[in-house]
């Protein structure tokens, strides 16, 4: 459970770390109780949604600086209509997973505007906002904790079935179950070291338990197997169905059915359209996609 007695100090650069990564975010909100320096507005209500369904998101003349010296984001604007699937395709550096940590509110960017379902997320509860959004990141860290203690925290009181029926649909209840401990397994740093493509199905079983009405994911990098990979895409794309999803995409093989392509770089949307009208356009998606063709290895956020 929660370690209570990790040094205060250590766990600001571990909020720092997981700031970064995006990962386990929920958890630590609810551990730090919030992040000091974003506030709720005073008697901020919790966002609206239509019963479960998905809600549009919009980002308006969004600038964002980390720092005061270097703005990261340059008057992006664009809007993923409710239920689609939007992918943000770049170099590393180029800003991509800077759109999803304010999309979920890790900061408050200096001008423009983010709504979601015609809610500026600045005036409704952090705590709803995050509820409604399942985030699959690029690292998922594990807590030193049970396997099933893992997957379950995606939804506070799961009961044990429910959590062996996502870990069916991650694919990844047989290997669960052929630990010497099952579900009660220790995982994390001080317990089994899982591989990244067992990570992310635990990551993706967690969010299935969530149920969100949207969906963020940061593709990982590093090369899974080719079988893995395509399991997981057929995962993703089967969450990913009718809930507003933002994707961020390494591999543009994995995004050519997006309803929407982003193409950034240094900061500001250069491209966008769909992957048919991208190669039309024969630009600097094109161009990315010739290359990806060619090494047929998976390059590093290209
Ligand atoms: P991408 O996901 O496209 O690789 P990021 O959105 O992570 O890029 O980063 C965009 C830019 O913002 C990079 O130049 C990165 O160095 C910078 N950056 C990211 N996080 C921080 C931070 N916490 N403080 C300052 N600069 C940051
Ligand atoms: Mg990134």
């Amino acid at each position: 459970m929660i370690q209570l007695y990790i040094p205060l100090n250590f766990l600001g650069v571990l909020y720092r770390e997981i700031k970064q990564s995006l990962a386990d975010m929920e958890k630590l909100f609810s551990l730090l109780d919030q992040n000091k320096e974003i506030a709720d507005k005073a008697d901020a209500p919790a966002l609206q949604l239509q019963g479960h369904l998905s809600p549009d998101v919009v980002f308006q003349g969004v600038n964002f600086s980390y720092e005061e010296k270097r703005q990261i984001l340059f008057d992006v604007d664009f809007k993923i209509a409710a239920g689609t699937t939007t992918a943000v395709v770049g170099h590393s550096g180029s800003g991509k997973s800077t759109l999803s940590r304010l999309l979920f509110r890790f900061y408050d960017i200096q001008s423009g505007a983010i709504q979601i379902g015609g809610q500026n997320i600045l005036d409704i509860t952090q705590h709803s906002l995050r509820q409604a959004i399942g985030i699959v990141p690029q690292d998922t860290v594990l807590f030193n904790d049970t396997i099933a203690y893992n997957i379950a925290y995606g939804k506070p009181g799961a009961t044990q079935d429910e959590v062996i029926a996502v870990a069916k649909a991650a694919y990844i209840h047989d290997f669960i179950e052929s630990l010497p401990d099952g579900y009660q397994t220790m995982v994390g740093e001080r317990g089994l070291k899982l591989s990244g493509g067992e990570k992310q199905r635990v990551a993706i079983a967690r969010t299935l338990l969530k149920d969100p009405v949207m969906m963020i994911f940061d593709e990982a990098t590093s090369a899974l197997d080719s079988k893995s990979e395509q399991m997981i895409q057929a995962q993703l794309k089967q969450i990913a169905k009718s809930r507003t999803s933002l994707v961020i995409a390494h591999r543009l093989s994995t995004i050519v059915d997006a309803h929407q392509i982003l193409v950034m770089d240094k900061g500001r949307i250069i491209e966008r359209g769909t992957h048919t009208e991208l190669m039309n356009l024969a630009g600097a998606y094109a161009q990315m996609w010739e290359r990806q063709q060619h090494s047929n290895l998976a390059t590093q956020e290209e």
